[in-house]
């Protein structure tokens, strides 16, 4: 039986090049990235190549690039590290209802520890109004935390109008941009962003690496205290063969951007028409254009999103109900609440989100297994027994 891998945004696979790259650093070029004698020096020069990869994917300055641990770990650093360092400027927070629990919760700990954090409501397509934001930004206001793109339906957000408002505020803007990186075009010299947090696993890079842009002369208190690496931001011996491994993958991104777009979008639209045309009561959850060109996020009316999860699962079909980190519990996406969906229509959704190795005969046979797995399921489903009934 085929096996389809549809969960992207949850992680990725390694690209062989980025595995291959990595290899030497495990035993070959073992060295510490500080030590001054040969085998520290050569890959010194290893780590400031892949801080050079990175920054140039995002077009911005190695100095502003700095490794952390996981795109957990840069949002953190980014929310608590600005909150820390400007506390006596002011303790309020703005960012919205529907980030990653990265952002969520490192706000609500945050608040427990006496700042104020505004959560901005999001529209029935999952974007914000500008002008509520522009409203919410107080004196006291230090920092706003807004994502690049949703996680969970893909909406893209309005980074440039968000950062242009910050600037003009004279407030601190970050971004988790750890589901656009890679997905789409990003040029820091543009785009008015102070701090932009990336993870190496939805790039095709291993688990355990983040990476963190943060705009020269922009103030942030460390959250690891240790040794003077990464400038003195993120203490620790640097875990050369991963970061050798995003800097590996960003560079692949770079080089493959506009083919891997034009294949994700080409399998997406195959993908969503295939399903609308043979399904009937589905819904699209997101931005119906503003959205990643790998993400499809669905409602099945009258089914149970995690049952659909279950039984493509039987189909060696790996999609996601809710975000990875959430899925497994049987509340609704806070996502999709928050967009103002209904209880029953938020739980039959499922995340189907494509990489650049899925072909379309992969997405062919998604197609061709999923109507049968609905049928069965609105069959045994009082919601639309009742419906069905009702229609008789
Ligand atoms: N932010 C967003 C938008 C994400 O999608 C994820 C991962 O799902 C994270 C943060 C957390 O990143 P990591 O798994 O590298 O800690």
């Amino acid at each position: 039986m085929r096996r389809v891998y549809l969960d992207h945004n949850a992680t990725t696979p390694v690209h062989p090049e980025v595995l291959e790259a990595m290899m030497p650093f495990f035993q070959d070029q073992f060295g510490n990235a500080s030590s001054i004698h040969w085998a520290g020096r050569e890959v010194k020069k290893y780590l400031d190549d892949a801080r050079e990869k990175v920054a140039a994917l995002l077009n911005a300055t190695p100095e502003e690039v700095i490794f952390t641990g996981c795109g957990t770990e840069s949002d953190n650093m980014a929310v608590k590290g600005v909150a820390y360092a400007l506390q006596d400027k002011g303790r309020h927070i703005i960012t919205t209802e529907v980030e990653h629990h990265a952002v969520l919760h490192t706000c609500q700990f945050l608040e427990k520890a006496g700042f104020e954090v505004t959560y901005l409501p999001v529209d029935s397509d999952g974007l914000i109004d500008l002008e509520k934001l522009r409203l919410s930004i107080k004196n006291q206001t230090i920092l706003i935390t807004i994502m690049f793109a949703n996680n969970e339906t893909g909406t893209v957000f309005p980074v440039q109008e968000i950062g242009e408002m910050a600037r003009g505020k004279g407030v601190i803007f970050h971004t988790d941009a750890i589901q656009a990186v890679g997905k789409l075009p990003i040029d820091l010299k543009q785009l008015p962003v102070d701090i932009l947090s990336l993870s190496g696993h939805k790039l095709y890079a291993p688990k355990g690496i983040g990476a963190q842009y943060i705009r020269a002369g922009t103030k942030l208190t460390s959250l690891i205290h240790g040794g003077g690496q990464e400038r003195n931001r993120r203490a620790g011996t640097e875990n050369i063969p991963y970061i050798i491994g995003l800097g590996k993958a960003s560079e692949i991104a770079q080089r493959d951007f506009q083919g891997r777009s034009e294949h994700l979008l080409a399998l997406r639209e195959r993908l969503h028409r295939g399903i609308i045309n043979r399904i009937p009561h589905v819904k699209l959850n997101g931005h119906p254009t503003k959205r990643l060109p790998n993400t499809l996020n669905l409602s099945f009316l009258y089914i149970e999103g995690e049952s659909l999860l279950l039984n493509l699962d039987l189909e060696d079909i790996a999609v996601s109900s809710g975000s990875a980190c959430t899925s497994g519990s049987l509340e609704p996406s806070h996502v999709l609440l928050a967009m103002g969906i209904p209880h029953e229509i938020a739980q039959s959704a499922i995340r189907l989100s494509l990489g650049w190795s899925n072909t379309q005969e992969d997405v062919d046979y998604v197609v061709e297994v999923l109507p049968r797995i609905v049928q069965r399921l609105r069959d045994i489903s009082p919601l639309y027994q009742k419906r069905v009934s009702r229609s008789k």
